[in-house]
């Protein structure tokens, strides 16, 4: 079902829908108390608060009128007009889940060859003790070199009850001579009725209901909030916030889930950065910083985007 997007943010009282450009394409702004929505008809790819969002569905324009899909409303914009809300009880609980492992490489890096399984376990063993100093119980799928079924991954977060699961990887294109593509990219589980960003070779039915689809709010809540801070923190390229629905180690879970792709291995200069330990400290500190701030109610709140000072000169495009 399509919404004349105006009308529906008049009616909710979100703010003004303003049109930036005309021409083939028409680009429009919605400005909410909460951040900036950028989107363009056609594009599946919007822009919240100038990270890249991708949309179910492509905006369309009927006699004039820019309409948005319901579900994208329901699912990708209604949750960003409000903060998260982190864990508050005393001893929230986290699964880190360290991509691969054991005879399981991932993929590996154009450089000499590192897999992406030592990256990974890296990666969250920075990340586990910046989290246990902030109010985070802390449990890691595994501290070794070893295989994990994905389906045990997922058991552990329920064995260990924990109210929030984040795996890592790292991120390679699917043909070995395209050195190009970059950047961070976050997933979360595909809600009910919505196509995928990602497919790869798997169906992609719509029509599926998934344990994880109760925290399709959370799940994108913490999947933009870890993105930014990554891009802000990292410096790195934005791959965007995106959907996937293969995933079996999200759409099992009983608890909000994402998961991070810190980087294409596949490109020199990614590669680069990611096989420098201070760089993955960097990332570690970003997903943390994602994870331990309670996100106060600005008063006012910000119209447009807000620049959050930058101390090393990294840019939230
Ligand atoms: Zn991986």
């Amino acid at each position: 079902m399509w919404i004349p997007i105006k009308r529906w943010s008049e009616e909710n009282k979100i703010g003004p829908v303003q049109k930036l450009s005309s021409g083939s394409v028409p680009t429009f702004a919605l400005k909410s108390a909460n951040g900036l929505l950028i989107f363009r008809a056609y594009d599946l790819v919007a822009y919240w608060n100038g990270m890249e969002l991708h949309l179910g569905f492509a905006p369309q324009i009927v006699n004039g009128e820019p309409m948005l899909h319901s579900l994208d409303i329901a699912k990708n914009i209604q949750p960003l007009l409000h903060p998260l809300t982190l864990p508050e009880k005393p001893n929230r609980i986290i699964v880190i889940d360290p991509g691969h492992g054991g005879s399981n490489l991932g993929t590996k890096s154009v450089l000499d060859g590192s897999y992406e399984k030592v990256f990974t376990l890296d990666w969250a063993k920075r990340l586990a003790p910046i989290l246990e100093t902030n109010g985070w119980k802390v449990f890691l799928t595994r501290t070794s070199d070893e295989d994990i079924s994905l389906s045990n991954r997922v058991a552990f977060a329920d064995s260990c009850k924990a109210d929030l699961f984040i795996s890592l990887h790292f991120n390679a294109t699917a043909s070995p001579s395209d050195h190009d593509e970059s950047g961070i990219e976050t997933f979360c589980l595909t809600p009910t009725g919505m196509p995928s960003t990602l497919t790869r070779e798997y169906d992609d039915d719509v029509t599926l209901v998934y344990p994880n689809n109760r925290f399709d709010t959370e799940n994108l809540q913490y999947a933009v909030r870890v993105q930014r801070s990554l891009l802000k923190i990292a410096g790195a390229h934005d791959h965007g916030v995106r959907r996937a629905r293969f995933m079996g180690v999200l759409r099992g879970q009983n608890r909000p889930a994402i998961l991070v792709e810190g980087g294409y291995l596949s490109n020199p200069r990614e590669a680069r950065r990611i096989a420098d330990p201070a760089y993955r400290q960097k990332l570690a500190e970003a997903v943390a910083a994602a994870l331990v701030e309670t996100p106060k109610v600005q008063n006012p709140p910000p119209p447009v985007q807000t620049q959050a000072p930058s101390t090393n000169g990294a840019t939230n495009p």
